[in-house]
């Protein structure tokens, strides 16, 4: 036996495989272990979904499989259809709560031609022209590829575009340059809009003084979305097994044994795609390489036709700020208003009504008529932050196995399709895709002083509040 990695025996496993736990609003990825069997953060999402899909219950005992995916957000899910669609491989995935609960049913549905934290322009900056423009040409095919998907499930989908408002007048340099970027460089049809015509097409938000829009960008019901995912990898033979959390693993003649708290599960080939609910010690090839950032979002009642008009809200497109601590928002097809933007630092910390106050006195500022309008649902959920801003989908040991795709830094939706398909392909030895793009070709980035990266982080808010607000 070669024992490469060993389990961690010193965290105690859950006694049986219960279906559905109480949901823990306190869960912290860098303190907690990986839940089992938690019910549904209470999000409109998960009010408006209708019934989960069927999934295939707990894993019960030891079980061998060719490949496994553990995490069942919209990148476990991607991959899983890849190799079933593409490969004819029934992937095996091991969700530590019920199918879809991390992130994946809990953000804004906004769908960005992007990926990561960074723009167009600072890809630029870091890696160059040419490499710019392959990163690019890539994230523009999973953008085409998630479309593609899309349109497959009926998920409440609003073309329309994104929107990027400038919070400040000093903002709209920055938009201008970033839209010439975008259509001199990368030929998007990316366009300045003054505040006039801001407020007569789109949504009279009174902090804005202008904004760019970009004609990429499609919202979506992200739940609607994801059980199409897994009504489609299921219809393919793949079984998703909710409460299954893995606990670790390691090398055990030639194959993966990965601990579960009901059995061993033994695969040839793994991938993990746990996001930001990545918890410490179960995978040491990601300790310390993902940054769990909690994200807040609220929606209010539907407002009436009346209230809608006296905000200035014409259209459903989606909008983030410029802001680093940005607020994004949009009018969701039903006629409620969703926003959200940063929340909490630690999650013992995330009920504090400070941060939906902070969520409210956003929306107040941008629509002063909204200010007292009754909130109907408030959640929030860990981004999976790399220490770089930009994603990995990567085999980070050759010598391993054991694959990943993290680090979408709250720009997931579309972009997790294109890197499930990509973890399928890496996982299953495809040439010719672009393995040697950034996002490929490295492991994600380690921090120097990762213990302390939430004092660091509590400082940089302060900055970054200061540098939004003031500066
Ligand atoms: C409030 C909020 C708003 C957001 N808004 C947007 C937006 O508008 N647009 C956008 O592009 N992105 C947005 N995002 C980010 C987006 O939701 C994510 O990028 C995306 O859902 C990531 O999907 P995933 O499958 O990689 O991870 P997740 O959906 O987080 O799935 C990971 C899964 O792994 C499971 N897991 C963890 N550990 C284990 C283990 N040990 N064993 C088994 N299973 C495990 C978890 O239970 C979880 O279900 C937002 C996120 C939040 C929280």
């Amino acid at each position: 036996m070669d024992t490469h990695m060993s389990f961690d025996t010193s965290r105690p496993a859950p006694a049986a495989a219960p279906r559905v736990n109480a949901y823990n609003p306190t869960y912290d990825p860098l303190v907690s272990p990986p839940g089992q069997g938690q019910d549904y953060a209470p999000t409109y999402w998960v009010a408006t979904a209708g019934t989960p899909p069927e999934d295939d219950g707990p894993i019960q005992g030891d079980v061998d499989a060719d490949v496994v995916i553990v995490g069942s957000g919209f990148t476990g899910l991607s991959a899983a259809l890849t190799l079933a669609r593409d490969f004819g491989v029934r992937a095996l995935v091991l969700e530590a709560n019920r199918a879809v609960w991390g992130c994946t049913s809990r953000n804004g549905g906004q769908g960005q031609n992007a990926s990561g934290r960074l723009y167009r322009s600072q890809w630029i900056a870091r890696w160059g022209m040419d490499t710019a423009k392959r990163l690019d040409a890539e994230i523009r095919e999973g953008f085409e590829y998630w479309k593609s998907l899309v349109a497959q499930v009926d998920c409440d989908a609003q073309p329309g575009g994104h929107l990027y408002t400038a919070h400040r007048q000093k903002k709209m340099a920055f938009l201008a340059n970033e839209a010439q970027v975008m259509r001199d460089v990368f030929g998007y049809d990316a366009r300045m809009l003054s505040q006039a015509e801001l407020r007569e097409r789109y949504v009279h938000d009174h902090e804005a003084v202008g904004a760019m829009h970009e004609p990429d960008g499609v919202g979506v019901h992200p739940l609607k979305l994801a059980y199409g995912y897994l009504r489609q990898a299921r219809a393919l033979g793949v079984r998703v097994h909710p409460s299954s959390p893995v606990l670790g693993w390691r090398r055990d003649n030639g194959v993966i044994a990965l601990q579960t708290p009901s059995g061993v599960v033994r695969a040839r080939r793994v991938a993990f795609a746990t996001g930001g609910y990545t918890a410490q010690g179960v995978n040491p090839l990601l300790d310390n390489r993902i940054m769990p950032v909690l994200s807040n979002s609220m929606v209010t009642r539907v407002l009436t036709d009346a209230e809608r008009e006296a905000a200035g809200l014409k259209s459903t497109v989606f909008i983030t700020d410029t802001r680093t601590l940005r607020f994004y928002y949009r009018l969701l097809p039903d006629g409620r208003m969703q926003i959200g933007s940063r929340s909490a630092l630690r999650g013992a910390d995330a009920q504090h009504p400070r941060h939906l106050a902070l969520l409210r006195e956003g929306l107040a500022r941008k629509f002063p008529s909204l200010r007292d309008v009754e909130v109907a649902y408030s959640w929030w959920g860990w981004v999976d932050v790399s220490h770089d801003m930009m994603p990995r989908v990567t085999q980070p040991d050759p010598a391993q196995p054991v694959y990943y795709a993290f680090g979408y830094g709250g720009n997931g939706v579309a972009f997790s399709a294109q890197a499930g398909k990509r973890l399928a392909q890496r996982m299953m030895g495809k040439d010719g895709a672009p393995w040697n793009l950034p996002i490929y070709d490295t492991p994600l980035p380690g921090h120097l002083f990762a213990p302390f990266r939430r004092l660091g982080q509590g400082l940089l808010y302060r900055w970054y509040h200061l540098r939004d607000e003031l500066l």
